[in-house]
């Protein structure tokens, strides 16, 4: 994937480079950041990203046309997510030589590990960047452009027990399997407001139906686009635990044991708020009206490379190209979005280009 858009993008005339991210988190490429040079002189530098990683089951897709609607063949993903985005930012900007349309210079950005954990946005080195701003492409509806996004934590529970036979000793035993249970049936998880989500999504624990289980691992989140509620939440996920653990307690041949947890907290993201003032905002809204396009800026309950460059100081929002159904086996993605989101997109490059000339002039 990372090859064949760069060799797409040197055709193009960028200059392309393969950053180290793919070494530094044990994968086999890293980022492919293209630089297309602009034709207006001194105009400022955006960015354009999209995430060259899918979601599983996600290689040998075979893609399904019919009309505009392009579907997998229901044994993987498509992949719209984020091929789709990739497709439009290189279309976009083939269109503009094409039809020889005074731009800004480009920074192409197509990211590596998107998919578990942001993870080529979190070693993408943004120095090496110009650009200050851009557009995430990267979600559905191309009627919709997400400016807010929330943080997010990531657990990671290791629950402690003590072992013993079940059948013959059971009161010498404290069950990891039922602390983990009575917590989580007493933590509020889901929807929590408007702002905030929580999930234990992962558990795992056992060996035998004869013995009391001693060690339960458990894996969760929470999300909240405000910051007060989402540590308000995490402490009392981990308190919960905690308090569910300390109430079993057995003392066997004179050595006390209580039940136990240890908990990682580890932020995964943190939220971004693009307000509408913004230039890429506005810009977005701009083009949007000389397409006759309607485009809304919205929350989004997700997180995604966008989260990342805001906090590294690229402002940016994420605009959608059609990808539908994502991580699912029936994703699928109408073409007429991703040419409604393509449309707009050249339309936004070139009114970039027009406002350059005339702060230039
Ligand atoms: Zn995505």
């Amino acid at each position: 994937m990372a090859e064949r858009i760069k060799q797409y993008c040197e055709e193009m005339g960028a200059t392309v480079e393969i950053d180290d991210a793919g070494e530094r988190v044990g994968g086999n490429s890293g980022n492919v950041i293209a630089r297309f040079p602009g034709t207006i002189p001194d105009a400022e530098t955006i960015m354009m990203s999209a995430h060259m990683d899918t979601v599983v089951p996600g290689e040998g897709v075979k893609p399904i046309v019919e009309g505009d609607i392009i579907r997998s063949d229901g044994t993987t993903v498509l992949g719209g997510d984020d091929k789709s985005g990739c497709a439009v930012i290189l279309e976009t900007i083939r269109c503009l030589q094409e039809q020889n349309i005074p731009h800004t210079p480009i920074e192409a950005v197509f990211s590596i590990c998107e998919e578990v954990g942001l993870l080529g946005a979190k070693m993408l080195d943004v120095s090496k960047l110009k650009a200050r701003y851009g557009l995430v492409f990267d979600s559905d509806d191309p009627g919709f452009l997400f400016t807010k996004g929330p943080s997010a934590n990531h657990f990671e529970f290791k629950i402690y027990g003590l072992e013993s036979h079940a059948g013959v000793a059971p009161e010498q035993g404290i069950s990891a399997i039922r602390i983990a249970a009575e917590a989580i049936a007493q933590m509020k998880l889901g929807r929590i407001d408007h702002e905030t989500t929580a999930n234990i999504g992962v558990i795992r624990g056992g060996e035998a139906t004869n013995i009391i289980t001693n060690y339960v691992y458990l894996k969760g989140e929470a999300r909240s686009l405000n910051e007060d509620k989402l540590n308000a939440q995490t402490e009392h996920i981990v308190k919960t635990l905690q308090d569910t653990a300390a109430k079993y307690e057995v003392t066997v041949d004179g050595v006390t044991t209580r039940g136990r947890v240890e908990s990682e907290v580890t932020r995964e993201y943190y939220a971004m708020d693009v307000p509408e003032s913004s230039r890429v905002v506005q810009l977005v809204y701009k083009a949007a009206a000389r397409k006759g396009l309607k485009v809304e800026a919205v929350a989004s309950g997700g997180g995604c490379d966008a989260n990342i460059f805001n906090k590294k100081g690229i402002e940016c929002a994420n605009f959608g190209t059609g990808m539908r159904a994502i991580h699912t086996v029936k994703e699928w993605l109408d073409v007429k979005d991703m040419y409604a989101s393509a449309e707009m997109t050249l339309e936004m490059l070139k009114l970039n280009g027009e406002m350059a000339t005339q702060g230039r002039g």
